[in-house]
């Protein structure tokens, strides 16, 4: 029986794992963490749940099929649960729209805002649905390794024109500021800038449409625990608090790989769910390909993130499972980011209320947040995260209450919070990025990092950095690109 291990147990390496055993692989999973998940790692304090990383769950089906190809089914483990109101959208005028899943609602709400705009939607979905069409449901779910496979793909990136932003795309269909932010701010949530990211990416608003948005009962920590179950029940075995960083070649091919205690394991396969930029810098930096120090010396990351986890001793009842809360400025905060590498104040946020659907997520009575503000990542050398993270959670804190939640401050009863260093230290994330490499169409596909290793002949690579991209759908389908590999 050939072995493989898998070294990350992100959501990529689980379903990496699950997809090799099947295949009649004997498979060890070996992560760093105390706890499987990667980003998505759980937190329970006293009766306050926060999920740490992803909490918007799309494109079920991907999660479905690892129960389904081991004859399980994942309804049996866990239920996902189909929200109404997907977004809601505040604005720094204090007005906001609620972008839902009856597309007939999504239409009315519009029409408040814009009557031509609201008239509009159809056209901007069916060109989304083509992109989707061909980039999401064919060329995501193929490898890109070879350039070829990139040289045939160019009629339909000029047919999508895919040199144009996605800000821009959404500005062919919408006029108004307040929709064209809400239909174009998919980029943010896999690490990029709507004005820098090619609009391939809007995929992801026929993604939703097409499958819907969930949230895992008992958290998306609780589906890292029904597939922990699932990967127990199929015989993987599971290495946690284990580092490797070591690997010791031969011939082209790795041959054994050596934990941060020295203990050696050797495999036929070897499977990264690393980040690709602290893999090629760290573990494997010499005698890489031209492309490969190519990518890592011009290398776009992803901004980064800063997450403010508190529970209240009171419940905001108002306030919906997802909003995000825009502020003043749009292109100005994204150049602030991604441009100046300048912590911003005029900020925006994506505040997580589990509590909105699931109240075991905090003590009776009290509700429990996340507070998600995009900041640069730390190739911005003037942020001293250990020296201004308070102050900013202060910040973070006083905008909530202007915007949304009136004496916030004296409700709070814990907090704690993550920085990009956290990023960089907790999962090994280079310039600590909240997403890996930021989605720009220079970066996407053959261009991204390869699921088959350039340099050594049995390393697979999955995970955000690699193709076909960040976000909980993306390294799922990076999963499904090594078993085609395979
Ligand atoms: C705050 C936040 C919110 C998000 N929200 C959403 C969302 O709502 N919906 C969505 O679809 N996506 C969301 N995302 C994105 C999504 O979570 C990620 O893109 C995805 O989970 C990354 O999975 P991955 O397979 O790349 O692995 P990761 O989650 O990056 O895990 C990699 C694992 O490998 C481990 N590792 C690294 N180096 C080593 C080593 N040398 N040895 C052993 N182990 C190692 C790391 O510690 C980590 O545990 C969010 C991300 C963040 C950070």
């Amino acid at each position: 029986m050939k072995k493989a291990i898998v070294i990350g147990a992100g959501f990529g390496g689980i379903a990496s794992a699950i997809r090799l055993i099947k295949k009649g692989y004997k498979v060890e999973l070996v992560d760093r963490c105390n706890n499987l998940g990667g980003r998505a790692q759980f937190f329970n304090i006293k009766g306050f749940k926060y999920d740490a990383g992803p909490t918007i769950i799309t494109a079920p089906f991907l999660f479905e099929e690892l129960f389904s190809i081991h004859n399980k089914k994942l309804e049996d483990y866990i239920t996902l649960k189909p929200l109404d109101v997907w977004y809601r959208f505040i604005y720094n005028d204090g007005t906001y729209f609620d972008y839902e899943k009856s597309i007939e609602k999504t239409i009315l709400n519009m029409k408040e805002i814009s009557e031509d705009d609201a008239n509009n939607y159809q056209n901007l979905l069916e060109s989304s649905k083509k992109i989707y069409d061909l980039a999401f449901t064919k060329l995501a779910h193929q490898p890109f390794h070879n350039l070829s496979t990139m040289i045939k793909q160019i009629p339909f990136l000029l047919k999508f024109r895919s040199y144009e932003n996605v800000y821009k795309f959404t500005s062919r269909y919408l006029k108004n500021e307040k929709l064209r932010r809400a239909f174009s701010i998919q980029p943010l949530l896999v690490g990029g800038n709507p004005f820098e990211t090619t609009c391939i990416y809007s995929l992801i608003h026929y993604l939703e449409r097409a499958h819907g948005v969930y949230f895992a009962m008992g958290g998306t920590g609780n589906l890292v625990k029904a597939l922990s179950k699932l990967m127990k029940e199929i015989g993987i075995k599971i290495t946690l608090n284990t580092t490797i960083n070591k690997f010791v070649l031969k011939n082209k091919k790795i041959y054994s790989v050596i934990d941060q205690k020295g203990n050696e394991r050797k495999a036929d396969i070897f499977i990264s769910n690393l980040d690709p930029l602290h893999l090629y810098k760290n573990i494997i930096s010499k005698n890489n390909s031209l492309s490969l120090k190519y990518k890592k010396k011009y290398a776009k990351h992803s901004m980064g993130l800063f997450v403010l986890f508190f529970g209240t001793k009171k419940k905001f009842k108002d306030i919906k499972h997802h909003s995000i809360i825009f502020g003043k400025e749009y292109l100005e905060l994204l150049e602030t980011i991604f441009k100046k590498n300048e912590l911003p104040k005029d900020i925006s946020i994506y505040l997580h209320r589990p509590t909105a659907t699931d109240s075991s997520f905090a003590p009776k009575g009290c509700d429990s947040f996340y507070a998600l503000v995009p900041v640069p990542n730390l190739e911005s050398k003037s942020i001293l995260w250990e020296k201004e993270a308070n102050n900013f959670k202060n910040h973070v804190v006083k905008v909530l209450e202007k915007k949304l939640m009136p004496g916030l401050k004296k409700e709070i009863v814990q907090e704690f919070y993550m920085t990009p260093l956290d990023f960089k230290n907790n999962y090994l994330s280079d310039e600590g990025a909240g997403f890996s490499l930021a989605p720009f169409f220079t970066q996407s596909a053959w261009f991204r990092f390869h699921n088959k290793s350039e340099v050594l002949d049995n390393l697979f690579l999955v995970g955000a950095g690699t193709h076909p991209g960040a976000g909980v759908p993306g390294v799922l389908s990076s999963a499904r690109v090594l078993e085609s590999l395979l």
